[in-house]
């Protein structure tokens, strides 16, 4: 059976890395089978001419997609920021990168924002050593991000030292390998978002 999570990328027309390392295999569903979900899948990638509304709706989706966050939220945080002065895009992007589930992922310290999510959920994350269970809870510069003994010495982390060896951080991140616990260096600037296109088409969609 097609797996939820693959069904977003398909429907997305692009992959969101929803799966961990699954998304880097030739497994990944995109690689596979990269025609939108459906009976109708074929035909539909075949119609030309998206609307300026259907725009902003598929990246507003692909973007609730990709950090896994419900309407409502997401929602709020459109809102938040089109209140805030400044770049609305800019502002919305640093605030999905600041959640602790996406810090976690950042970091490395999960496979994808879902594990980050559940390892957040189930108590094995600790910010400045206090256990936090909010996955939307907004990390601040030089808070220490860490994860509980009990889960750093299970079987589920057992790999981690070896992946961390071969991983690189973004720049606005700083991870300590050996202690295995991280931080945020900086709030992202503009440059560490990337393409702030998409995330405005999401303003313009709930501008409308
Ligand atoms: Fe599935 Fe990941 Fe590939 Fe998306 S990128 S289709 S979630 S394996």
């Amino acid at each position: 059976m097609a797996d939820p999570k693959c069904k977003k990328c398909r429907r997305a027309g692009e992959k969101l890395f929803l799966k961990g390392e699954r998304c880097f295999s030739p497994k990944c569903a995109m690689v596979k089978r990269p025609d939108p979900p459906g009976i109708h899948g074929k035909a539909r990638k075949r119609r030309g001419g998206t609307s300026e509304y259907g725009k902003q709706l598929a990246e507003k989706q692909k973007i609730k997609r990709i950090y896994g966050i419900r309407e409502r939220q997401f929602k709020k945080y459109v809102q938040q920021a089109m209140a805030a002065q400044g770049d609305t895009r800019e502002i919305l992007l640093k605030k999905l990168e600041t959640r602790l589930d996406n810090v976690i992922f950042r970091l490395g310290l999960a496979k994808s924002r879902t594990m980050a999510r559940q390892l957040v959920n189930h108590g094995h994350i600790l910010v400045n050593g206090k256990r936090i269970n909010i996955p939307s809870y907004q990390i601040k510069k030089d808070q220490i991000i860490s994860l509980s003994p009990k889960i750093k010495e299970s079987n589920l982390m057992k790999d981690l030292p070896t992946i961390l060896k071969k991983y690189e951080t973004p720049q606005w991140l700083m991870l300590e390998k050996e202690k295995i616990e991280g931080k945020i260096l900086n709030i992202p600037s503009a440059a560490d978002l990337g393409d702030l296109n998409p995330a405005g088409l999401v303003v313009e969609f709930y501008s409308r």
